[in-house]
């Protein structure tokens, strides 16, 4: 029988039907704009300041340390270019950051380049880590931020954070951290890792798309992104995004009650795919790091085959994944990650990522081992790349 494997939580994740509950009276009877007085605006108003508490509570931070965006990519184009603008004159005009970053940071790190900052790419080794000892050698006097992402939603490699927290405080550099893919599936408490600013996104949690949270630390110097009016401390303008709010509040109210139990569960389905697929399946490469990973996420390369050939072939059996590259101009590139981390020529087009979720099941996961197996053997038949063929 064929099912329907939803396999890509990387890339985006359904809403909880606890969200939905939540979200379902703004949607009609509680409709007033937040910056109003009278009591239709009010009661929105307090809405957003119980979800600011919830995602403050999640993140161990205070409400007033939270600030709603667009999304995980407003997010990170806000702390990188806000505090740019905030330091620039004061300090100079250098960053810091890693080259397997989601676009968002690469495309505002690559936006300052062009208007004449200095920006410098960590190394990371072939797990895709960053050395913190690499970190202090590319500071200099005028170094304002580094960003480097908590877990790496490709491979799922869980940087150093604290330990590159240390050693930038130590110079009186501000730290970002991308934890759009961490959070739900590691511990994301910002006292603890001890950044200064923070990225999450409600979509890739089970809450909304189009709305995210940057957390700024008291005191961090930053300027706005969008201008405008008075809304959010004067920081980040316009009408709130209300049922986003509450969606990401709430999401992350049941994340800080749940999600140890829910990593556990999917930890275990995450080593039964990878088991059958490595046992099943020849040439096989699992890529990141064999234990700093996201217990949800496996990366692999399989030798011989195209990784969208095989995104295709698995989606017409009903199986969601993803495939490590973007397809330009129908020649397939293999992403900055699978690039930095030195992903050996057999193996570097041949990517699919398995991302699972809370609603995964072991059927599913025996499912998927199955099709891939029966999908990869039809692909390599066919394949001009295998060996001798
Ligand atoms: C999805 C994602 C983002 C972007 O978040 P959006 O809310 O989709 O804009 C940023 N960083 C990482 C690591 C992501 O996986």
């Amino acid at each position: 029988m064929k099912m329907r494997v939803y396999l890509d939580n990387n890339s985006t994740t359904p809403i909880d039907p606890r969200v939905k509950e939540a979200i379902a009276p703004y949607l009609t009877d509680i409709f007033g704009n937040p910056s109003n007085l009278h009591s239709f605006g009010r009661e929105c108003a307090e809405g957003i300041e119980k979800a600011r508490e919830q995602v403050a509570a999640f993140l161990n931070a205070k409400p007033a340390e939270i600030f709603f965006t667009s999304g995980g990519t407003e997010a990170n184009n806000w702390a990188i270019k806000g505090v740019a603008a905030a330091l620039m004159l004061k300090k100079g005009r250098h960053i810091i950051t890693s080259p397997i970053e989601h676009a968002s940071v690469l495309g505002s790190a690559n936006y300052l380049a062009e208007m004449g900052w200095q920006i410098s790419y960590l190394p990371v080794d072939a797990y895709g880590i960053v050395d913190p000892e690499a970190v202090r050698k590319a500071i200099t006097p005028q170094t304002v931020l580094v960003s480097v992402m908590l877990a790496n939603n490709e491979i799922g490699t869980i940087e150093p954070v604290r330990e590159i927290v240390r050693i930038c405080h130590e110079h009186e550099v501000l730290v970002h951290t991308d934890a759009v893919s961490a959070a739900g599936k590691i511990e994301i408490d910002v006292q603890n890792l001890g950044v200064d600013l923070m990225t999450i996104s409600g979509h890739k949690i089970h809450a909304p798309k189009g709305i995210g949270v940057l957390f700024i630390r008291s005191g961090t110097p930053i300027v706005p992104l969008i201008h405008g009016g008075h809304h959010q401390r004067g920081l980040r303008a316009g009408t709130e995004n209300v049922i986003g709010i509450i969606g990401i509040g709430k999401a992350c109210e049941i994340l800080k009650e749940e999600w140890q139990q829910n990593v556990a569960r999917i930890r275990q389905l995450r080593d039964r795919l990878e088991k059958g697929i490595l046992a099943r399946i020849s040439d096989v490469r699992l890529n990141g790091h064999p234990e700093k990973r996201l217990p949800n996420t496996s990366h692999f390369s399989v030798a011989y085959v195209e990784g969208e050939a095989l995104l295709m072939n698995l989606d017409l059996e009903g199986i969601a994944v993803a495939s490590g590259s973007a397809c330009s101009s129908g020649e397939p590139e293999p992403s900055p990650t699978v690039k930095a981390i030195g992903v050996p020529e057999i193996y570097r087009n041949s990517v699919v990522r398995f991302s699972l979720g809370e609603e995964n099941t072991e059927a599913e996961i025996d499912y998927a081992v199955e099709v891939m197996e029966r999908v990869v053997k039809r692909l390599r038949e066919i394949s001009p790349l295998k060996p001798g063929g």
